[in-house]
């Protein structure tokens, strides 16, 4: 794949960029180990402030970081503006947080013969971050604001099509006072990420991204016996039951499913809907699906812009003609129109069966499936019977089956009467296919720490070591 900025809304290569040879890639690694050890001799405060001097850059700059947003990936301006404030507001998040979240934390010394114990939480070094396209700033922020404030250094290998916003996001972290390497931008392929993640410099790696991308990397960092945390696909659920509110399930449906043009790992794309209210529900939601208005993604009255590329605009027209040609029924949309850029309306695809790839696949543009379940039986088994795990929403006022939701979907996270969204105070990952590890809160500063034990002997501390244990 080049490295070009190509606008999705006109099919226009605007910019293309000449990958870094190995010799450079190399360089670039030197830069951040060297930073690694720069940033060792430095205090939580002192890299506070330079958070938060990026996130001020952020907020200064953000119509014109928007704006090339858009135009390298589509997404409308407006939420690209939105997405421009989330990271200045992790930035002060992680900044203000992590003198608490590195702070040595007590042990039992009693209980393991210590005069004291405890855990320390430590930097391991420079890190691999592989990111996605579809939110081409804020995937990339929250890796890197917990793990900067940790002491790490980042090394971004973005999404091929998003190369001007990978080089200003690095501008903004240099500018804003972090050392020469802290984070570097590494304009490469995929096929440069074996050489960089078998350097023994770089220490883990962390990556947003499909199903076969993790498989992939996964495989590189196992055998190199190196940490990885793995952000993938999703297919999430978004359960309707018969208290629901449906005036609001289905107006937050259409949100869930169509923010950034569809392309959200966290978008509901299954509406698991119980008999008693489907025909309501699906007449709800198709009138809102088809008063979508799609168009230029810099006019603000538009909602959803183009694909961020043919080949995935083509890969979600092919789903929703297998789905057609299997006896599914569009109730809205499906049909690619006449004209340049890569588009693809609002559709709801209804009689879902099995042998569909809709049923099991994620589909990654604005395209929702509707699933009728006559019991909450059955709407866990069709909710939990897919491949994925990663987000998961339920609709119901009734107390007992929310309790019982919150249990039983099988997903990284469970939203009930809400979208799903990610907060920088709260967990974010999912389970099976989507993927392993935490990213945001405390456990994502975490991730990239050595967690280390520290057990100090001592007179009142009784035999020095730990009477009977094995030294391991
Ligand atoms: P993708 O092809 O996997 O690309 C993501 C990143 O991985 C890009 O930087 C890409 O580089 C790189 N990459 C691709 N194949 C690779 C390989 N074999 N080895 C190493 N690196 C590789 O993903 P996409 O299809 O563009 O993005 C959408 C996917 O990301 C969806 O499945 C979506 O659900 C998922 N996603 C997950 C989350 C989450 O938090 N769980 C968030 C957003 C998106 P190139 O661009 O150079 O190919």
């Amino acid at each position: 794949m080049s490295i070009a900025t190509t606008n999705p809304a006109t099919g226009q290569v605007l910019k293309t960029y000449d990958p870094m040879s190995p010799e450079q890639i190399d360089a670039a690694i030197d830069r951040a180990d060297l930073a690694f050890r720069q940033l060792h001799g430095t205090t939580v405060d002192q890299r506070a402030g330079w958070m938060n001097a990026a996130a001020d850059l952020l907020d200064a700059e953000r119509d014109e970081i928007a704006r090339i947003m858009t135009v390298e990936m589509g997404k409308t301006y407006a939420s690209a503006k939105a997405e421009v404030t989330k990271c200045a507001t992790a930035a002060r998040f992680y900044a203000a947080r992590a003198a608490g979240y590195l702070a040595d934390e007590p042990a039992d010394a009693a209980a393991v013969s210590a005069a004291r114990a405890f855990i320390r939480y430590q930097p391991i070094g420079p890190v691999l971050a592989v990111m996605p396209w579809n939110f081409p700033l804020w995937q990339v922020m929250r890796f890197a604001a917990p793990a900067l404030m940790a002491g790490n250094t980042g090394l971004l290998k973005h999404a091929s099509n998003v190369p001007q916003t990978a080089l200003l996001l690095e501008d903004v972290f240099r500018r804003a006072g972090f050392p020469e390497g802290a984070f570097g931008t590494l304009l490469v392929g995929s096929d440069a990420v074996e050489q960089i993640l078998s350097d023994p410099r770089v220490r883990a790696a962390t990556l947003t991204g499909s199903e076969g991308a993790g498989r992939s990397i996964a495989q590189i960092a196992g055998r190199e016996l190196k940490k990885t945390v793995l952000e993938l696909g999703g297919s999430d659920p978004f359960v309707v039951m018969p208290s629901a509110d449906l005036d609001r399930a289905a107006e937050v449906a259409t949100t869930a499913r169509c923010q950034n043009n569809g392309q959200s790992c966290i978008a509901a794309k299954r509406f698991i809907v119980h008999s008693e209210v489907f025909d309501a529900f699906a007449e709800k939601f198709a009138t809102h699906m088809s008063a979508l208005r799609v168009g230029d993604p810099m006019d603000d009255r538009t909602d959803v812009g183009p694909l961020a590329s043919e080949r995935g605009r083509d890969e979600v027209h092919a789903q929703v003609r297998d789905a057609i040609d299997n006896g599914g029924t569009v109730l809205v949309g499906g049909e690619v129109p006449e004209q340049d850029g890569w588009w693809y309306p609002p559709t709801v695809v209804t009689d879902l069966r099995p042998e569909m790839r809709m049923w099991r696949e994620e589909v990654f543009g604005p395209v929702a499936g509707l699933f009728r379940v006559s019991s909450y039986d059955e709407a866990i088994e069709v909710a939990n019977g897919t491949a994925f795990g990663l987000g998961s929403n339920a609709w119901t006022r009734d107390p007992q089956e929310q309790a019982r939701f919150a249990t039983d979907l099988d997903a990284g996270n469970v939203f009930i009467n809400g979208m799903t969204t990610s907060y920088p105070e709260l967990p974010f990952g999912g389970v099976k296919n989507s993927g392993y590890g935490r990213e945001l809160s405390a456990l994502g500063m975490r991730e990239f720490c050595n967690t280390k034990t520290v057990w100090v002997g001592g007179e009142d501390a009784g035999p020095v070591g730990p009477a009977g244990a094995h030294a391991e």
